[in-house]
């Protein structure tokens, strides 16, 4: 420790110190520290103003040192002790380097001298160590005093601990960091707007629909979009205290392509005022904000619209097929009455006899032309089958489809149906909208033989197994059955056995037949069952290599 260098007594150091130092503050020096040494230097007329500038630099909170010019401490103040833990006899004689704990760059050192030595105040933070050997953050403002004659003659050294601060503002970060990140993962564009409308934060997602509007702001076209198609002002509704949820909004923007769709939801957010006046609780209310969260939906959108089209296309062909089917055998009936009458007058000249053999051949004639031309009439109506293109296919989950259709008229007739699909099924090339509507025949049928049985209880067995290359599909109710005899009957066109006929034209097991033998398979009413009827129906599966 080397000696103490000055013989003035303290109070006359503080006093020539401070008292030179305000004559001539140097550049660099913060307004706030001249203002503090201002007001407590008092009126230096006053015979009583060293002693009190004295008493109220000891008293000051920041620690302050004065040193020479090459940093050997002078004087220390009572907060410099107990900041640094050393005391006064400690530290006084010594470099203020004693108070280094060597982590703080050279560099920054080398900046500090260069401005002190060029008679300018620097201000800056440094790593300190206390004498007990904990480390600090020292925020330091040295000030040059200089002599009458201009010379550097004391530094005033003035810190304070701001460790806190620095851990506060660390957290600070982390916690703005983790909150970014979390943003910044949200599959959402998340916004946050102040009170005139500017975006005060956003996420990752917003920055991306920013880049695809090519120069819009995402914030300002939803909110267009809100006002134009929900006739709701986003940022009006959050002002005043109102969040609005899930509103759907449609953008078109030049270059971004289609059309895409948002569901909107606002929140408002009030920020707590963060001024001195609220240390205590009492706070005035903080600026509101509005939070926009827009989820994009125009996949869902698209398959909904999708759906809805998909729905009234299927409506469209059915009524289209009804109307043309109508029209078909209204023109039918018109042609057909017309060999009706030939032959009502034929026999009705046979009746009398007097027609001659030749009469009646012309008059057959003239039948036979007109019924063939009826029949080109009917057959140039009959709606083309189908086209589809045969895909692989997998029985049990087209049977299941159906099921799933049929699930209402099912449980409106008290039918229990016993499903057994074998889970593996050798592969079959087919196709779905044909077998599909074969399934559906053939459930519709057996839903209807129960019904006309009158049976309490009604059963549907429906089974798929592996057979020899093939698939066989069993579709067995308990319902009225088909006599032995009509086994064969039922597959041929127009043959109705049922006793309500109404809808019904006799062509869907005919039909049911075309399909399962387009798939190179067959179709029998299974001459064992006893009880109801049992479809047994194979559908060829594709042959394998091996
Ligand atoms: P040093 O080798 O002493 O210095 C490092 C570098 O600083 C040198 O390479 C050189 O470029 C420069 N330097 C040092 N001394 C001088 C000089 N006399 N003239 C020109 N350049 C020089 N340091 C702290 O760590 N904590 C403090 O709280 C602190 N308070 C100070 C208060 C005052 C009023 C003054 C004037 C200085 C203060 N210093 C403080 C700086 C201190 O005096 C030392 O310069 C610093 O601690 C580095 O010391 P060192 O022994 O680690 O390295």
């Amino acid at each position: 420790m080397s000696a103490r260098p000055s013989l003035e007594s303290p109070e006359q150091l503080v006093a020539t110190a401070l008292g030179e130092f305000l004559a001539a503050p140097p550049a660099g020096t913060p307004a706030e520290v001249i203002e503090a040494l201002t007001l407590m230097a008092g009126n230096p007329r006053d015979p009583l103003s060293p002693r009190l500038f004295f008493e109220a630099v000891e008293q000051a909170p920041s620690a302050i040192s004065i040193t020479d010019v090459r940093a050997t401490i002078l004087y220390a103040n009572r907060a410099f002790e107990v900041l640094t833990g050393y005391s006064r006899d400690e530290v006084i004689g010594n470099n203020e380097g004693i108070l280094s704990n060597h982590a703080t760059p050279t560099n920054v050192y080398q900046h500090l001298w260069r401005t002190i030595q060029r008679k300018q105040t620097w201000t800056g933070t440094l790593i300190n160590r206390t004498k007990q050997g904990g480390d600090y953050l020292a925020e330091l403002v040295i000030a040059p005093v200089l002599d009458c004659h201009g010379e550097l003659k004391y530094f005033l050294g003035m810190h304070r601990d701001v460790t806190k601060v620095h851990e506060l503002e660390g957290e600070l970060r982390r916690q703005k960091g983790r909150m970014e990140t979390v943003l910044d993962a949200a599959p959402v564009v998340i916004v946050l707007l102040d009170a005139e409308g500017r975006v005060i934060l956003d996420n990752q997602e917003y920055k991306t629909l920013a880049g695809e509007l090519h120069g819009e702001v995402p914030a300002q076209v939803l909110s267009t979009a809100l006002r134009e198609q929900v006739g709701l002002d986003p940022l009006a509704e959050c002002l005043g205290g109102r969040a609005f949820k899930d509103l759907e909004v449609s953008i078109s923007v030049e270059g971004l392509g289609a059309t895409r769709w948002f569901s909107c939801s606002g929140t408002p957010a009030d920020e707590v005022d963060p001024s001195a006046r609220g240390f205590f609780g009492r706070q005035r209310p903080g600026e509101r904000r509005m939070l926009l969260l827009a989820n994009e939906v125009t996949a869902r959108r698209r398959e909904v619209d999708r759906a809805h089209l998909e729905n009234l296309r299927a409506r469209l062909a059915e009524q289209q097929l009804a109307h043309g089917m109508r029209e078909a055998l209204s023109a039918a009936i018109y042609q057909i009455q017309a060999p009706m009458n030939v032959i009502q007058a034929a026999a009705a000249m046979a009746r009398g006899g007097n027609a001659s053999l030749a009469t009646l051949a012309g008059m057959l004639e003239e039948i036979s032309v007109s019924g063939a031309h009826a029949l080109e009439t009917l057959k140039a109506a009959l709606p083309e089958g189908p086209r589809e293109i045969g895909v692989m296919v997998n029985v049990n989950d087209l049977l299941r489809q159906v099921l799933v259709l049929e699930t209402d008229r099912l449980l409106a007739a008290g039918i229990v149906v016993d499903w057994r699909p074998t889970p593996l099924l050798p592969p079959l090339s087919g196709h779905q909208d044909s077998l599909r509507s074969l399934f559906k025949h053939l459930i519709d049928n057996a839903i209807q033989a129960l019904n006309e049985s009158g049976r309490p209880q009604r059963d549907l067995l429906l089974a798929t197994r592996p057979l020899d290359g093939a698939v066989e599909v069993v579709i067995q109710d308990n319902g009225r059955g088909i006599p032995h005899g009509d086994r064969y009957r039922v597959f041929e066109p127009f043959y109705i056995g049922w006793r309500n006929r109404r809808g019904r034209a006799g062509m869907g097991l005919a039909m049911a037949q075309e399909i399962v033998t387009a798939h190179g398979g067959s179709i029998e009413v299974d001459p064992d069952c006893q009880d109801g009827c049992r479809i047994l129906l194979t559908l060829n599966a594709v042959a394998t290599d091996e």
